[in-house]
């Protein structure tokens, strides 16, 4: 890998605190995620970064877009794996059960879980909410039962 040259002022704010950071822990914008996603599994990338204003900077020689991009994907796959998981232990249900309760297929389903697809913001939120929310799925379940 060639070394990286460090710019020496941030274009955005001016500051000259400028290091080479792990994307780990940080929120990035991506797609319709209005809001952003957190990377939880960084690949070991690094990225330029103006550590005043935070501003990231993009060298196309090292394939930073794409490297982030690919993070970013895995990072969205971990968490919607993490949330799957708790989901289908707490409520001792196969993921069968849980494709038909909240309208998916279980080869959907297979495919995020696998990282062929990755969810649509509106899919990471509904299985981020019945993660989190004990009662959602109870909720979603008596819907269904009244019609
Ligand atoms: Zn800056």
């Amino acid at each position: 890998m060639s070394k990286r040259t460090i710019r020496d002022s941030c274009g955005t704010c001016g500051s000259t605190d400028i290091s080479l950071n792990s994307i780990l822990g940080q929120n990035f914008k991506f797609k319709d995620y209005k809001t952003g996603v957190l990377i939880t599994k960084s690949q070991g990338v690094e990225l330029v970064q103006c550590n005043s204003c935070g501003e990231h900077f993009f060298q196309r020689k090292h394939k930073d877009s794409q490297k982030l991009d690919e993070a970013i994907k895995a990072s969205i796959q971990d968490q919607w794996n993490k949330y799957l998981s708790k989901i289908l232990a707490e409520r001792g249900i196969r993921q069968k059960e849980l494709a038909d309760k909240i309208g998916m297929s279980q080869e959907q389903i297979s495919r995020l879980k696998k990282g062929r697809e990755v969810p649509s913001f509106k899919s990471f939120l509904v299985l981020k909410i019945l993660a989190s929310c004990p009662g959602a799925l109870t909720a979603i379940e008596k819907e269904y039962n009244h019609k």
